[in-house]
């Protein structure tokens, strides 16, 4: 019988007819091959944090759980070759072992690290890009079952197009199966969480933006507080911090100071908008919430931002950027409190994330993204017979009927 999949939070579930973990590129290509050769399709999946339904599948689910670890690591370059299916809490100690560290991780770190940047997923500081920015190469295994290095791997720069497309792809393009990525020294980060009243915040955002390496807030609705979360290097502390209570003070290393555990489970709205230091966009969603949701909101509202990038369909592609996401606990209704604030995002150049809650389609994503057409292009070249394709794609990526 055939094991129904579920996603972290429960809201999607399917039943692929078939499951796949290979254990090499090599394996990946007969499976990508043989189902191009039977007319069927295949979709990867990572840890299935994602909450949109990028990896269901009718046929073959392909986990790269298997294709695990970090392959090279070169400090002098500060760059490592990493494996598609490397969890990224290990990753964070692996590169440790090299004296290296990602420049950033997301709020949590148990995706795998194909999966997460194939959605986009960010931390938080404006100077500070998302983990897609950071592939300068890789190799993947496109529809046709063929193995394409790109970016630094296929020895042109981490410019290229192919680079800047599989960076952020949706798992469109093919099936990751090596990564090479930027990295920096690793480095020590100091935590200090504050509650402090939203009003505080809302007058001090763009110094504290300014002042700190990574700087983000939680405003909690039925409150009006807001839990404020600093993290800079030791030594490098801001002159300004939150006149309110410390809930938590941590220092360590990068990649275990960075994420936090979540044990409840919750859906999610982000949606990425331009930089603004006014904030007019969470404002209004404030207000909006205050008026008509706070009754229902279970939980809180997030703000982050994130630098500009080059990834084709980076939703930080070309822009710095502020997100604001909406979390609401998974045993809540969720549907009709995100269709309500979705149009203020849109309203405001908000690009959706792609690996969580929202309804936008091809037309208006074409919109948004100056290089849609040319991401379009590259993933007919790699994949023309829409091997790695799915209902939910098609209609994402323009291809409904087709
Ligand atoms: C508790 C929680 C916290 C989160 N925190 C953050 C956060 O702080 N910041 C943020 O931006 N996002 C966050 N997210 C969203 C999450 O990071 C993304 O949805 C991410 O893509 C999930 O990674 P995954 O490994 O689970 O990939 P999956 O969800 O399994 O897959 C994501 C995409 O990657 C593709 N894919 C997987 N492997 C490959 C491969 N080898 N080759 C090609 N394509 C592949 C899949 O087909 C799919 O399209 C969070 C989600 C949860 C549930």
């Amino acid at each position: 019988m055939p094991d129904t999949f579920r996603n972290w939070s429960g809201s999607i579930k399917f039943t692929p007819k078939s499951r796949a973990a290979p254990r090499s590129s090599r394996q990946v290509q007969q499976l990508v091959a043989k189902a191009r050769a039977e007319g069927k399709t295949l979709r990867p999946v990572g840890s299935g944090h994602s909450s949109t339904p990028l990896f269901n599948t009718p046929e073959t689910l392909v986990s790269l759980e298997r294709l695990s670890g970090v392959k090279a690591a070169d400090y002098e370059s500060r760059t490592a070759r990493v494996l598609p299916g490397t969890g990224l809490r290990d990753l964070g100690a692996m590169l440790g072992e090299h004296d290296l560290a990602m420049m950033n991780l997301g709020d949590v770190d148990y995706q795998a690290i194909a999966g997460a940047l194939s959605t986009g997923t960010h931390g938080s500081g404006i100077s500070l890009g998302n983990l897609s920015s950071m592939v300068i190469g890789g190799v993947l295994v496109n529809g046709l079952g063929e193995e394409i290095p790109f970016g630094v791997d296929a020895g042109e720069g981490e410019d290229h197009d192919l680079s800047r497309a599989a960076a952020l792809s949706l798992g469109t393009l093919g099936i990751i199966t090596s990564l090479t990525l930027r990295l920096e020294s690793s480095y020590m980060l100091h935590r200090q969480n504050f509650m402090i009243h939203i009003d505080w915040v809302l007058e001090h955002f763009a110094e504290l933006v300014e002042q700190n390496r990574s700087f983000d807030f939680y405003w909690y609705p039925r409150s009006d507080m807001a839990q404020v979360r600093l993290l800079n290097e030791p030594g490098e502390e801001p002159t300004l911090l939150p006149p309110g209570e410390l809930k938590k003070e941590v220092t360590g290393p990068s990649y275990e100071v960075i994420p936090n555990d979540r044990h409840l489970v919750f859906e999610e709205m982000e949606y990425m908008l331009p930089f603004d230091e006014q904030l007019a966009a969470f404002r209004e969603v404030r207000e909006r919430v205050k008026s008509e949701h706070r009754a229902l909101v279970g939980w809180r509202v997030l703000v982050r931002t994130i630098a500009a990038d080059n990834v084709m369909i980076s939703n930080a592609q070309g822009r710095d950027t502020m997100t604001i996401a909406l979390l609401q606990n998974n045993t809540l209704p969720f549907k009709e409190y995100f269709d309500d604030i979705e149009p203020i995002f849109q309203r405001h150049g908000g690009r959706p994330h792609w690996g969580k809650k929202h309804t936008m389609k091809a037309p208006e994503l074409a919109r948004l993204y100056p290089e849609w057409e040319r991401f379009q292009q590259i993933r007919k070249q790699m994949d023309p017979d829409g091997v790695m394709m799915n209902d939910y794609l098609k209609e994402l990526l323009g291809e409904e009927g087709e």
